[in-house]
């Protein structure tokens, strides 16, 4: 074949990326398009990392190196199964792989759920984090605020709602979110789990930074410090857990520092009900649980009812359905074999079809693991290519699909676009001594992308 091997990249966040960047370093000549739904890549670094987290956000330097590739093009600002069909995708490419990720919240099955003042955990990201989807506004009134959930997207929720706007403003927040956020009344955050310290969720260096900052005290009751059998084998077998409950105990034991902000840390209180009077959240009511032996735990019959005038649910993230693909709407993932998507009626691999990160198995786990998700996926399609088991477009001229966008008035942010965004942006943040200031609003993305549209 003289032609490179055409691939789609749906998605252009950390797993997207990081399949594009082993299929151009296969040594096959490959030629790949990475599409995004929003103006801007990088996913949820972008619009799920906390802004206090510049770290975290810095891996993004490493992506540019990637996107900086003649192999790649970024095909910003394209929704795939709305403005353009799967079935119509697959007349320019070789084969397509889905990387759309996650964005929306899990639901909690509990009373009181849809109560005004009780969020999902994602919406709030999103706003703090200026996703042009979510609100512009967050009502922040309450003094007593709960969080439920003991994992990493709740202790950056239970953080942001805690520090003070001030503490933020060197970050990349946008202005609509220093302002509102320097309106909160919140002086105290509890955080729920419905199990104890050797099984929550949260990574070490996370839990750790909590109490990095001298407006927030970071409290957790020592009745709260427990452990079965099979608690303290999770702690011999992961230095992970270890770290996470070591951290706790020292929590538990240490002298106050006094600072002007609570955050408490709650172990085996599993929430029942959210309460509320006239529709809104005024509590959390739990039942006191307790190790049965396996690490599990089973309720006491103790119930507490916790002050609180707004509820965060922080159980996890939900992946969306993609027109045109196969979807597990129990698992909410892609169906698929180790990347390679399935027919879910015949069980099957679709031809041409692949899944990689977070749509492929889920949306746990960190950045880094979206590597080694992304070696799995590109393996197979390019044994799959190798042993001539995909068919070849109908259209493979790289001009056909950009024809097909600019004939459906589609405005394309590209990777040059990101540059020139990139810099309207660090602009932005250097006249207030900062690295960046985000630009939130959609057109305003697209327009300092490329100046020379008209929205
Ligand atoms: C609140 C939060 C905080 C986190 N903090 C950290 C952290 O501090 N450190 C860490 O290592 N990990 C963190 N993570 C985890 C990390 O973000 C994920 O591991 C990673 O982003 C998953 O990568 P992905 O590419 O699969 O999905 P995503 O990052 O979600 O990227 C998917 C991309 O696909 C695009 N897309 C979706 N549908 C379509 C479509 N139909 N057409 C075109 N494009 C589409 C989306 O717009 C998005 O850009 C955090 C996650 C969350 C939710």
């Amino acid at each position: 074949m003289s032609r490179p091997l055409r691939v789609a990249v749906v998605g252009a966040g950390p797993a997207g990326i990081y399949a594009s960047d082993l299929l151009v370093k296969s040594g096959q000549d490959v030629a790949i398009d990475l599409f995004e739904r929003m103006p801007a890549p990088f996913g949820l670094i972008r619009y799920g990392v906390a802004p206090d987290h510049p770290r975290i956000k810095g891996i993004v330097k490493s992506l540019h190196a990637v996107l900086d590739k003649p192999e790649i093009r970024l095909l910003g600002n394209i929704e795939i199964g709305k403005d353009i069909t799967v079935d119509e995708l697959s007349e320019f490419y070789d084969a397509i792989i889905f990387s759309t990720g996650a964005t929306g919240d899990k639901e909690l099955r509990i009373q009181g759920s849809d109560l005004q003042g009780s969020h999902g955990a994602g919406e709030f990201v999103g706003f703090y984090d200026g996703n042009p989807d979510f609100s512009r506004t967050w009502d922040l009134t309450a003094e007593k605020v709960a969080v439920i959930g003991v994992g990493n997207v709740a202790l950056d929720v239970a953080r942001i709602l805690a520090k003070t706007a001030d503490e933020l403003k060197v970050t990349e927040i946008p202005d609509n979110v220093y302002e509102n956020l320097g309106r909160s009344a919140v002086k105290e955050v509890h955080v729920f789990g419905r199990r104890g310290p050797a099984q929550a969720k949260f990574t070490p260096l996370e839990l750790k930074e909590l109490d990095h900052s001298e407006n927030v005290e970071v409290i957790v009751d020592p009745e709260d410090i427990d452990y079965d059998e099979a608690s303290e084998q999770a702690r011999r077998d992961s230095k992970s857990v270890d770290l996470v409950c070591q951290t706790l105990e020292n929590y538990a034991i240490r002298e106050p520092k006094g600072a002007q902000h609570k955050l408490f840390l709650h172990f085996f209180e599993s929430p029942v009900e959210i309460l509320g009077e006239d529709g809104r959240v005024v509590g959390l009511k739990t039942e006191r649980t307790e190790l049965d032996g396996t690490g599990n735990v089973r309720g006491t019959g103790k119930f507490t009812t916790w002050d609180a005038q707004a509820v965060y649910r922080a159980v996890g993230y939900r992946s969306e359905a993609v027109e045109g693909v196969p979807f597990d709407a129990e698992r909410a993932v892609i169906p698929n074999d180790g990347g390679r998507v399935l027919d879910p009626s015949t069980e099957a691999p679709v031809q041409g079809l692949y899944a990689t990160g977070w749509i492929k198995r889920g949306p746990v786990g960190l950045i880094g693991n979206t590597k080694s998700d992304a070696k799995d996926t590109t393996t197979m399609l390019l044994e799959d290519f190798n042993t001539g088991r995909l068919s070849a477009p109908s259209k493979p001229e790289p001009q056909a699909v950009l024809e097909l966008l600019d004939a459906r008035g589609i405005p394309v942010t590209t990777w040059e676009g990101w540059r020139n965004l990139d810099a309207a942006e660090r602009s932005l943040g250097e006249a207030e001594g900062r690295e960046r200031k985000k630009i939130v609003e959609w057109d305003e993305m697209v327009v300092s992308s490329h100046p020379e549209y008209e929205i």
